[in-house]
């Protein structure tokens, strides 16, 4: 689909895979004016193929436009586009749990020109689909994250919460640096005084307190500005509430994790995002030293969260909020 000022979003096609041709002065090279998703099409019990809150995704993806002075695609024309493509791409859905097909959404600025005075007059939405599979391997194991304090990913006032791509760019170096330091995961924390737990790479976070004989209660990050509104976060919050869980969204010091992993209060902590679902965190590591949350492994409130969120995901459980999209 391409959108030009006057004409709107128009020219949708479905064509064949392959690359395209853009001018070296083309707006998105030199400005970074680029946006995305990142969602996937399930294989459900019994065959049918179904998105999971892609409605989520549509609204994320218009504030992400609006952030950067980006035109607004609408709902239903979002929700054609990948239809389309799920319903062409069918083949490729694979079976069995963790497996699917990867959707990425996206848009670039194409006007041609160097000037740096006004956001580009004309855009390229399109989507691209991939098979996937489980992304930390298929047995649940649990992560060892790196604290970042020399890098940050976002600052108040920026981009933080808008899926734009140029967030990414700027966050390979600390992932650099984790893989060097044995971890598998940066976690970003916030940009003026690097003390309080924002979210991972690709992930939201969430921390258990789940004393024996006691209600789990769960802790993840407020949405500040800085970090991703993710679904996955959200459906979390939601899930939890139909546990019997607690779950409330608050704030965490890095002091205050090193302290509730000494003194055993935090019993638990996971990552959670589309592409890797949710991951345990056993070690965390940082400048001063590294702890260990719990025994170190996958955790029983974790195990229950991810048991639901898939079985809704791939129809083997109940839809109690309407989230399972049906495409075909
Ligand atoms: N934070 C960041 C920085 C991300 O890129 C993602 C992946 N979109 C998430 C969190 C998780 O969001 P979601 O659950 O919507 O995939």
């Amino acid at each position: 689909l391409r959108w030009s000022a006057g004409s709107g979003w128009h020219d949708g096609r479905l064509e064949p895979y392959g690359p395209f041709t853009l001018d070296p002065a083309t707006a998105v090279f030199h400005y970074g004016q680029e946006i995305f998703e990142g969602m996937k099409a399930y294989r459900q019990a019994g065959g049918s193929i179904a998105l999971f809150r892609p409605e989520a995704n549509a609204a994320r993806f218009n504030r992400s436009a609006r952030r950067m002075a980006m035109p607004e695609i609408d709902e239903e024309t979002f929700l054609h586009a990948l239809e389309l493509l799920v319903t062409q791409d069918g083949a490729w859905v694979p079976e069995g749990i963790g497996n699917s097909l990867y959707l990425r959404p996206m848009m670039i600025a194409t006007q041609r020109g160097l000037g740096f005075t006004h956001p580009s007059d004309s855009y390229l939405f399109c989507v691209i689909a991939c098979p996937a599979t489980a992304y930390f391997g298929a047995a649940p194991r649990a992560l060892t994250v790196w604290l970042s304090e020399e890098y940050t990913r976002a600052a108040p006032g920026g981009t933080g919460f808008a899926k734009a791509g140029g967030n990414y760019g700027g966050a390979f170096v600390a992932g650099r640096l984790a893989a060097e330091r044995g971890c598998d995961q940066v976690v970003w924390l916030d940009s003026a005084e690097r003390r309080w737990v924002e979210e991972m790479g690709g992930m939201n976070m969430f921390f258990v307190y789940a004393p024996a004989g006691a209600r789990p209660r769960l802790m993840t990050p407020a949405l500040t500005g800085t970090l991703l509104p993710g679904i996955t976060r959200d459906s979390v919050l939601t899930l939890a509430a139909l546990l019997g869980f607690d779950a409330e969204e608050g704030r965490i010091s890095t002091d205050q994790w090193r302290e509730e992993c000494a003194s055993g209060a935090l019993t638990e902590a996971f990552a959670c995002g589309t592409a890797a679902v949710m991951a345990s965190i056993g070690t965390v590591r940082g400048v001063d030293g590294q702890w260990r949350i719990g025994a170190g492994l996958p955790g029983p409130v974790t195990g229950r969260l991810r048991d639901e969120l898939l079985g809704i995901q791939y129809g083997t459980r109940p839809d109690p909020f309407g989230w399972v999209h049906k495409v075909c």
